[in-house]
Parts: C-alpha cells; sequence; structure tokens
C-alpha cells in the first residue's frame, strides 16, 4: 500500500493495463528502433516489457512504419507477449491512422502532441480525425504537450495578450499557463470530437525538474484526466537518473501521476532497458509500488576493509531478480520482502532485525562469523569464506519465502 494518497481520477484501459484512479502507477518506456525494423522492434519491446515495462510506445512516422506496426503486434503474440502498443505520432498522425487501419486497431494507445498536428483550421480539422479515428477504434489517446513543441498559435496569442495586459507576466510564466492550457483544451476539444472522458490521459512535458513539478501541479488541479509523468529528456547517466528521480519522486508524494517514464539518454550500447529499471526503483524508494524484495545494505567503512559484504549485498540482490519472475507467480507478496545485508556489528544486528530477513557480516577484526536475523530475532550464526556464507545465507532466503509466502510450498 503506498503511503501517499493518489489523486481521484478517471481510469483509462490501455490494453490489458488500466492507468488512473486506484490502480498502480504503471512504467512505461519507448523504444528507439527504426519501427520499419519489425524484427527489431519486436526484440526491443519484449526485453523492455521483460524488463518490466507494462507498456511500450513505438514511433509511428511514416507508411511504412504504420504498416509494421500490426506486424509487430503479431510477433509479440506469437511470443506469448501481451504488452500494449502506444503509437506516437507528429505530424501526419491523423493521416496515417486513416491509410492504415490496420495500424490503428494493432495500438493500444495513441500519443499525440497538439503542437505540431498542423495549424490553424487544420490544427483542429486533423486533431480531431485522430480523435475520431480513436473513438472508432475504442482506443484511448494520450495528449501530449510538450515544452519544446508547444502549440505556436496559443503561445503568440497568450505572449500577445501578456504583453497588452497591465501586470504582464514573464515569458516562462506565460509558456507554462500556455502549456496547461493546451492540455486542457486539447482534452475538451477531444471529449467534443466523440472521445470518452476516460479514454483520455494527459501529459505535459519539460526538461527542466521545476518547472516539471510547476506543470503537473497546476494540470492536476485543473482536471481529473489520468497524468503521463516525465522529463522531456533527462539527460545521461547519473545525470539522468537524479534529474528523473527528483522530477518524478516530489509529484508521486503529492499523489500525483498515473504512469511514468524515465527519459534517459542511453550510453552508446548501454541496455534501453536501464529506464525501466530506473523507474521501477523510483517508485520502490518511494513505497509507492514494489517489484522485487528490497535489500538494505550499508555503504561500507573504515570498519570493512574487505569487499565480503559488498559482494554479498551485489550476489543477493542479483540473486532476487534473477527469482522474481517466478517468485512473483508462486509467492504473492513477496515483492515486498526486506532483506539487509550489513557490514559490521555497529548497524548490522539493529538493521538486520528491522528487516524481514538479515545478516550481519564480521567487520574488520571482528570474529569472522555472520549472525543472520528472521523477522527480528537471531536464528543462526553463519561462518565460513565469503562463497560460503553467500550459500548458507541465499538458500536461507529461500527458505524464508517458501514458508513466509508460501506456506512451505517447494519451489
Ligand atoms: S554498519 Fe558498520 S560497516 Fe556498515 S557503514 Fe555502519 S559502521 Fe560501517
Amino acid at each position: 500500500m503506498s503511503p501517499f494518497p493518489r489523486r481521484p481520477t478517471v481510469t483509462v484501459p490501455v490494453g490489458s493495463v488500466p492507468i488512473g484512479s486506484e490502480h498502480p502507477v504503471v512504467v512505461q518506456s519507448m523504444t528507439n528502433t527504426d519501427t520499419r525494423d519489425v524484427h527489431g522492434t519486436a526484440a526491443q519491446v519484449a526485453a523492455l516489457h521483460r524488463a518490466g515495462s507494462e507498456i511500450v510506445r513505438i514511433t509511428v512516422n511514416d507508411e511504412a512504419a504504420a504498416e509494421a506496426v500490426p506486424e509487430i503486434a503479431r510477433i509479440l503474440e506469437d511470443h506469448g507477449l501481451d504488452v500494449p502498443l502506444v503509437g506516437d505520432f507528429h505530424y501526419n498522425g491523423h493521416q496515417l491512422l486513416r491509410r492504415v487501419p490496420r495500424a490503428a486497431a494493432a495500438l493500444a494507445k495513441y500519443r499525440i502532441n497538439p503542437g505540431n498536428v498542423g495549424v490553424g483550421v487544420r490544427h483542429d480539422e486533423n486533431f480531431r480525425e485522430i480523435v475520431r479515428i480513436a473513438a472508432e477504434h475504442d482506443v484511448p489517446v494520450r495528449i501530449g504537450v510538450n515544452w519544446g513543441s508547444l502549440d505556436p498559435d496559443l503561445l503568440a496569442r497568450r505572449m500577445d495578450a501578456n504583453a497588452r495586459s497591465d501586470d504582464p507576466a514573464d515569458a516562462h510564466e506565460v509558456t507554462i499557463r500556455a502549456m496547461v492550457e493546451s492540455a486542457i483544451r486539447s482534452a475538451e476539444m477531444a471529449e467534443e470530437a466523440g472521445l470518452a472522458h476516460d479514454r483520455i490521459v494527459l501529459s505535459a512535458k519539460v526538461s527542466r525538474v521545476p518547472d516539471m513539478w510547476d506543470v503537473y501541479r497546476r494540470l492536476a488541479a485543473a482536471c481529473d484526466l489520468p497524468l503521463h509523468l516525465g522529463l522531456t529528456e533527462a539527460g545521461m547517466g547519473v545525470k539522468g537518473t537524479v534529474a528523473s528521480t527528483a522530477g518524478l519522486a516530489p509529484l508521486l508524494a503529492d499523489g500525483i501521476g498515473d504512469t511514468i517514464r524515465v527519459s534517459l539518454t542511453p550510453d552508446p550500447g548501454a541496455p534501453r532497458e536501464r529506464e525501466v529499471e530506473i523507474a521501477q526503483e523510483v517508485l520502490a524508494a518511494l513505497d509507492v509500488r514494489r517489484f522485487a524484495p528490497s535489500v538494505t545494505a550499508c555503504p561500507g567503512c573504515g570498519r570493512t576493509t574487505s569487499t565480503l559484504f559488498q559482494e554479498l549485498a551485489r550476489d543477493v540482490d542479483a540473486y532476487l531478480k534473477e527469482r522474481m519472475p517466478r517468485w512473483r507467480e508462486r509467492y504473492p507478496g513477496v515483492e515486498r520482502m526486506n532483506v539487509a545485508v550489513m557490514g559490521c556489528v555497529v548497524n548490522g544486528p539493529g538493521e538486520s532485525k528491522h528487516a524481514d530477513i538479515g545478516i550481519s557480516l564480521p567487520g574488520t577484526g571482528e570474529r569472522p562469523r555472520a549472525p543472520v536475523y528472521q523477522d527480528g530475532a537471531h536464528v543462526e550464526t553463519l561462518s565460513g569464506d565469503g562463497a560460503e556464507i553467500a550459500a548458507a545465507f541465499t538458500e536461507r532466503v529461500d527458505r524464508y519465502v517458501r514458508t513466509r509466502y508460501g506456506g512451505g510450498a517447494d519451489d
């Protein structure tokens, strides 16, 4: 149970995944393959989905990409993967969805950016055309406003009006207001064009963290639609991870956000799944949602001159993640288990007692013995070299999981 009450919203079904309302915050990701590469894109969608992405977005930028969509969906289905695909449309979505109805039917959601569906009268007509197609297929739409591609007509009108006002705001404030207005007006226009209220999701992406808090808080106050959270581009590596976490955490703690994406720029050749892992870790750290047991490990200090506890913490974490696909089915609730791997007697026994199961390894100069605690009580003391202690501890974790979450059934 999340410690943060969620803001009330409607529920929007995206394929087999409901988002909004009381449903868990959903992790999304996006491919970076050429969608025309059917097998490459299906493989990346599968990898992202297996890593934990519950919805995956793919670029649909031309007719060949649209033609590829039903093929990608078929390959995923053949592999037994029930992953809702979201089509990402810019500029020509109204044409592609009409020309390739098989793509329109295969997608579980369309993402459109009201800033680039055309200008003037064409803007409204193109936008309505996408919405009509969505309504025909009963497919939800995410209206994704973006700071970098905000509706230029709307922004120009608001800037002009602001310049004429007696108390003009700065350009930054006008832009934030225009983003919120663009999202809310687009949602109203979508409903007028025939899309049901509970088939609309909103997002308003920016690249600065404080702006993200600001725009989403205003959006949350202005509507009851589910919100998709993310920075438009978080950046690379540590910066991207920190920026995403800083952006998401205060909003999620305010109950704002129904789906999230970490828009990490991957290092060349690095796996795309990293963004999924970070999104899950953010939700887990906030206790909004857990996906795997958590491992509490101390940072180590001068009392731990060996790498034993670092290696054990890493190995236990990897072991738990490796077991999770099977455990998830057999041992409901195991994802909320807390495991402690601590480096010495100072905080080791205390932290281990707070965990469901924990081990306090010997620090430098301590006797080479490692007490193990279960449900707050000391149950045994392990000894031997690092490999022996690791094997004995993971075996005990296995037994604990079977007993606590499976009534003693064999794995
Ligand atoms: S538990 Fe021990 S080894 Fe770990 S940080 Fe604290 S004092 Fe250092």
